[in-house]
């Protein structure tokens, strides 16, 4: 065991779940994954929270390594490239003695899991997944991806911990591209002030208006961590169910200081163009129920206003969102979105105000007389609305004018009218058949006020409706 455990470097250790482009799956230590990076599609894990994590933490190990980018894509980023990462080979060691990667010693001990944001720890029973802290543990792949996570998404709680430099997490934004060599490079910017990263010199806290070189930012840590030892027994890791790799149950666990506003400008977060604030996905339980319809409606605003940030967001490029929502301590949910801005500013302004009408329209959905219960209207309406969220604005800017996105929107939802009037009224009576005939036949938005004065009874419903 002890072997295993020392000779976990994460340079050469197999770590990283990666997809290649031929489809196959391994983990790679960080060496293997940059000099195969031409032939790797994309991070594979099933967490936004990892895979942005993973792609910033690589990010940062070029910008160590090469410094700039070069002016064109290479075809491979060659190994003697990293000559600095072999040079500096102690600093990336998970475990052992000496010097550890991303970790200092602390006496708090902590379940290890309280790396992990969907892991529950102590009372909290609201979960999908349920452990007893102590008696599960995380492998040493998982511990390591649980570390990157502390610079983005550690937020403030009890115990004194505090968030990490970005406050209370950020969308995170990354240019998206075909390979991961070409995401890497299409999100390595040049820069002049690089600074050194907490693995060579750790950051734990910075003061009001004190400048951030970008490395440090990158890597500040906002927990100081010490990894315990591996348990004896033949535990399998409770994330992803390995028995390959030492397991760990316990760590030493405690905040860091503050980070203080006002040094520090994040590459991949988008910043409101008038008040210069890092905008962040908005609690889907502010009042103890969960909202089901997600903020694409504000997050494609938000891509429009950050047009000109230092996100690299520009019109025909896939851009990547990643968001972490949280209920002051308590994670609540976790997101990735593939957004393409469109080339017309205008078009996508103009979207943005239909988006607005539909949302509006859809509440009104289900008039009163269609379904009598309250309580199963807005229950419906609900689900209709989580559907217009995501593929109406998935269109957004892609189609041309008002008229054609509102054609467009009540064909689209018409079946879905249809299933939904099946499933809210039952029977074969003729009041049943009407009702159903309502609901299917409803077209949340109209054309024109003329249309509208012409069908005087649809107006009426529209007046009482929900
Ligand atoms: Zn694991």
């Amino acid at each position: 065991m002890r072997n295993r455990c020392d000779a976990f470097n994460l340079l050469d250790a197999p770590w990283l779940p990666v997809l290649f482009t031929d489809g196959t799956c391994r983990r790679l230590g960080i060496i293997e994954t940059l000099t195969s990076a031409h032939r790797i599609r994309d991070i594979a894990t099933s967490s936004p929270l990892d895979r942005v994590s993973i792609l910033r933490f690589l990010l940062a190990l070029l910008y160590w390594s090469r410094g700039g980018p070069p002016a064109l894509q290479p075809g491979t980023l060659e190994s003697r490239w990293f000559d600095k990462l072999r040079e500096h080979e102690d600093r990336f060691a998970l475990l052992g003695d000496e010097t550890r990667f991303y970790q200092t010693r602390t006496s708090r001990l902590r379940p290890v899991t309280d790396l992990i944001h969907e892991i529950p720890t102590a009372n909290n029973f609201a979960h999908f997944m349920h452990v007893v802290d102590g008696q599960v543990g995380l492998c040493l792949a998982c511990c390591a991806m649980g570390l990157l996570r502390l610079p983005l998404f550690a937020v403030s709680g009890t115990g004194g911990v505090l968030a990490g430099i970005n406050g209370v997490p950020p969308f995170y934004v990354l240019v998206e591209g075909p390979s991961l060599l070409a995401t890497l490079h299409l999100n390595w910017k040049p820069c002049e002030d690089l600074g050194n990263p907490s693995w060579e010199k750790p950051l734990y806290g910075c003061q009001t208006g004190e400048r951030v070189p970008l490395l440090e930012g990158l890597t500040a840590l906002a927990r100081r961590v010490w990894l315990g030892a591996p348990v004896e027994n033949d535990m399998v890791c409770v994330r992803c169910g390995t028995n390959e790799l030492p397991v760990l149950a316990e760590c030493g666990f405690e905040g860091a200081d503050r980070y203080a506003a006002g040094g520090w400008i994040d590459p991949h977060v988008l910043y409101s163009r008038d008040k210069g604030k890092a905008i962040r996905p908005p609690n889907p339980l502010p009042s103890g129920k969960f909202v089901s319809s997600r903020p694409w409606t504000s997050l494609d605003q938000c891509l429009v206003e950050a047009g000109s940030s230092t996100s690299g967001v520009r019109a025909n490029t896939a851009i990547r969102v990643y968001a972490f929502a949280c209920n002051q301590a308590l994670a609540v949910d976790a997101f990735e979105r593939v957004v393409v801005p469109p080339s017309d500013p205008m078009s996508m302004d103009a979207s943005m105000g239909f988006l607005n009408t539909w949302k509006d329209a859809a509440s009104r959905l289900l008039p009163a007389s269609a379904c009598r219960s309250k309580k199963l209207r807005q229950a419906i309406v609900m689900d209709v609305l989580r559907h217009v969220d995501h593929v109406v604005s998935d269109r957004v800017g892609r189609n041309g004018g008002r008229d054609g996105l509102l054609e467009w929107a009540n064909q689209a939802f018409a079946p879905l009218l249809n299933a939904v009037a099946r499933s809210a009224v039952s029977g074969a009576t003729v009041d049943a058949t009407r009702r159903r005939a309502t609901i299917a036949n409803a077209q949340p938005l109209r054309r024109s006020t003329n249309a509208n004065r012409a069908d005087p009874a649809t107006e009426e419903d529209h007046e009482h409706s929900c």
